[in-house]
């Protein structure tokens, strides 16, 4: 373990012990790492169905009301 904890971080993307005053992107320990969290988060979005039925615009024809 690191002497000084404040100094360092646990990076969120690869779980890797990093220097926190020697990344420029916290609290990830690179700018690949950064995108690669970047990325997870924007796939989960995509993967989350909107629930409550089709989005505005989407075609509902095959849906008839009786
Ligand atoms: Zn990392």
């Amino acid at each position: 373990m690191p002497k000084d904890p404040t100094k360092f971080m646990v990076c969120s993307s690869c779980g890797e012990t990093f220097d926190f005053s020697k990344t420029k992107t916290p609290p990830f320990c690179s700018e690949r790492c950064r995108m690669i969290d970047l990325g997870r988060w924007l796939d989960e979005e995509i993967k989350v169905p909107h629930e409550g039925g089709p989005a505005k615009g989407e075609a509902v024809e095959e849906s008839e009301e009786q």
